[in-house]
């Protein structure tokens, strides 16, 4: 590719942005107690305000994929553009100076259902859903966890039997964030109980309309309800909606579980700057800079922000040059959570119990939010624990954990009160 065809592809960008969005005005200069005060982790939202956020959200995609930037890398056969990294890289800086609304709701479908389908999908799913997917006609959901399987994935027992040309799948899935405003879930399934736990799984994308599906959603301590409790009752799938071939589903979901690692890792080194700014000026406004300990705090969390900033870096390098994320995402997710701990030991000791009730002074308890949302974040995408565990295996090359037993029969194990 040319420079020249470069440069015509980012005017061609810059044309369709200028005739469908504003511009950001020049970042004004941050003041404490001016402007918005708000630096919550999860977005919490009515069901009205929701909605409205979800139609603006697939209005704006749909444009910007009839215009072709929409899904730039993939290939053309599934409505892709066919157009290199680069080319990705070019329209993500232009689109940088916009006011882009809100796309929150397609982190799942996009970046981890999307990249399994086209892995793993067959032609006709990859036909009917990617580019449905990529344009915003539909929203993709995660059905992974359940109440008796989370970090430990390959205990799931939501079931899948085959009758015919289809599936029937039975069971209950639970944390699926966004299900209630989605159209299609990727789910993993047992198919074979007498196989060892991670064998006798499958994957399959399922319609979250179908008759049989059941959405409850789940009220989290930050007050909002974005996630939910998802029940199968012998809900039916053509055997074309499975992803990847009959027991292999555990290859299905590493495919998706590394996508979405890479996905909230990538958010450990970004935005820092503008938290540093806060939180130096929050030093400064109570009188603290001299003190010893707070300017202790303070440089250990620029230093941490910094290193995760360069891991980060580090991973995406990795990324551009067309290598598979792997354990480094695991190290950035880790960051990302250590240094929102120590975020949060600041505003504790700065805030104190202005982070508790609400006295209106500004830039105090809209930090609440922060706090009681940062839990989440080190659950979400792998807990703490876990990431240690990969961490020390595969990058320290520890001894691996014992007491997972991966050799008997499924169905021979004592894991909650299976059902086989
Ligand atoms: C914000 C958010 C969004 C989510 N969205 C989705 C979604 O869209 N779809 C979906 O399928 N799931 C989703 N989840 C669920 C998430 O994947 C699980 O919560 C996660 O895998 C942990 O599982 P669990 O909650 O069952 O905890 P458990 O696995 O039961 O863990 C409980 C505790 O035991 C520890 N532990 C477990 N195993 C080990 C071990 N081997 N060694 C040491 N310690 C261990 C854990 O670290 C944790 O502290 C979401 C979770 C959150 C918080």
């Amino acid at each position: 590719m040319s420079i020249v065809e470069l440069n015509e592809f980012t005017q061609n960008a810059t044309a369709f942005l200028d005739a469908t969005l504003q511009r950001k005005e020049p970042a004004k200069k941050f003041v404490w107690g001016e402007g918005s005060d708000n630096v919550s982790m999860f977005e919490e939202k009515s069901r009205e305000a929701e909605q409205e956020m979800v139609t603006t959200a697939k209005e704006w995609r749909t444009k910007k994929f009839d215009a072709g930037f929409g899904w730039i890398t993939g290939p053309k056969e599934y409505g892709g553009a066919g157009l290199t990294a680069e080319h990705e890289r070019a329209y993500a800086a232009v689109e940088a100076n916009y006011k882009v609304p809100n796309q929150s709701i397609f982190t799942i479908g996009l970046g981890m259902v999307a990249p399994t389908i086209l892995a793993h999908g067959s032609p006709e799913a990859k036909e009917k859903f990617l580019r449905a997917m990529w344009r915003a006609d539909i929203v993709g959901c995660q059905l992974f966890s359940e109440p008796g399987a989370g970090s430990d994935l390959a205990s799931l027992q939501t079931k899948a039997e085959r009758d015919g040309d289809e599936w029937v799948i039975t069971g209950q899935k639970v944390w699926t964030s966004g299900a209630h405003y989605s159209d299609i879930g990727e789910i993993i399934c047992r198919t074979d109980p007498s196989l060892p736990k991670h064998k006798g799984l499958t994957g399959f994308l399922v319609d979250m309309k179908a008759p049989g599906v059941e959405i409850r959603p789940l009220r989290q301590m930050t007050g909002g309800a974005s996630f939910n409790e998802v029940f199968f009752n012998e809900v039916r799938v053509p055997d074309w909606y499975r992803l990847g071939d009959v027991n292999n589903g555990w290859g299905v979901a590493l495919t998706t579980l590394m996508n979405e690692r890479a996905a909230i890792g990538a958010g450990s080194g970004g935005g820092e700057v503008s938290m540093m700014t806060r939180i130096t000026q929050m030093v400064r406004h109570y009188g603290l800079e001299n003190d010893a300990l707070v300017r202790d705090m303070v440089a250990n969390l620029y230093i941490n922000y910094r290193v995760a900033n360069f891991n980060n870096k580090r991973a995406m390098d990795k990324m551009k040059a067309g290598q598979t994320p792997g354990p480094e995402m695991s190290i950035s997710k880790m960051a990302l959570v250590n240094n929102q701990q120590l975020l949060n030991e600041f505003l504790c000791h700065v805030l104190g119990a202005k982070l508790q009730a609400d006295t209106g002074e500004w830039g105090t308890y809209a930090w609440h939010q922060l706090v009681v949302g940062a839990p989440g974040m080190r659950i979400a995408g792998g807990s703490d624990e876990v990431m240690r565990n990969i961490v020390g295996e595969r990058v320290l090359g520890l001894p691996k954990e014992p007491g997972i037993d991966s050799k008997s029969a499924f169905r021979d194990l004592k894991v909650g009160t299976q059902k086989g």
